[in-house]
């Protein structure tokens, strides 16, 4: 199987709103699948740690849970699809989040043969999403994510995987919560009939477990055999 699942490049795009579980879920698939897993919000913050160029322009924006500016983060998500691990596919959680950014993925893909084979759309209520932004913890070193109450580290404050220190991202408080769940709603949910369109979108329910959330996404992965 696991030859198998590498035969083909495998382009997966998550969609869903903050707080859907696309981080949580693209971890388990990485190690799974074999692809890496490339989300945006990850880039951003590793260029705003390393104070570059590219993260002082995006912390204003990311800090107001507004999206940094399409050529930015098309140029950002370009380089990281250059390098030779994504030659078998990549998954990406967080970008495209405008219908710039899928059309740029398309040319990026197509200049290497390549296409996106699966759109999975974790769907999730707006109270829930909420919840699982306010409880939300995120390791400083490795990015794995942790909720306080549906999926609380071993040690408080500390990740599993690595030991590293769990924190609040700036951006996880009530007021930029609910701005990045509005800006989702104007800006990222054309994507969904954009990609249901091409025939790519898989609704997936994503209030169900985590466990049960990721059976559900290597079925239709698998169904899709892309
Ligand atoms: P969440 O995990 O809550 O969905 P992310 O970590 O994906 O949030 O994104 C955090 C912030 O980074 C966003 O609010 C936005 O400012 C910026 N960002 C991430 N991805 C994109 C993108 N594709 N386009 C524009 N801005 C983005
Ligand atoms: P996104 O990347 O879509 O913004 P995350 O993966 O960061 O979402 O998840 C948001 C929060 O919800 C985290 O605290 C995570 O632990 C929690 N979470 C993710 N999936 C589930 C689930 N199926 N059930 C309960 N909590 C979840
Ligand atoms: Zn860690």
């Amino acid at each position: 199987m696991g030859n198998e699942e590498r035969a083909k490049p495998k382009f997966i795009v998550l969609l869903g709103a903050p707080g859907a579980g696309k981080g949580t879920q693209a971890a388990y698939l990485e190690e799974r699948l074999g692809i890496p897993h490339i989300s945006s919000g990850d880039l951003f913050r590793e260029n705003l740690r390393n104070e570059t160029e590219l993260g002082r322009l995006a912390r204003a924006y990311m800090d107001r849970g507004e999206l940094v500016p399409d050529e930015v983060t098309i140029a950002m998500v370009k380089e990281r699809l250059a390098q030779p691990d994504c030659a078998g596919g990549a998954i990406l959680d967080g970008f495209p989040r405008t219908i710039a950014q899928a059309q740029a993925l398309e040319a990026i893909l197509a200049e290497k043969g390549q296409r996106v084979g699966i759109v999975p759309y974790i769907k999730v209520s707006d109270e829930v999403l909420l919840a699982r932004l306010a409880g939300r913890w995120t390791c400083r070193q490795c990015e794995a994510i942790y909720h306080e109450l549906f999926s609380p580290p071993k040690v408080a404050g500390r990740c599993d995987v690595c030991g590293g220190e769990l924190y609040q991202r700036a951006d996880d408080t009530p007021e930029t919560q609910r701005r990045r769940i509005e800006v989702y709603f104007q800006q990222t949910t054309p994507l969904i009939e954009y990609y249901r369109r091409q025939g790519l979108l898989v609704e997936i329910d994503g209030e169900q477990s985590v466990e049960q959330v990721r059976a559900d996404l290597l079925a239709a992965i698998q169904q899709a055999d892309c």
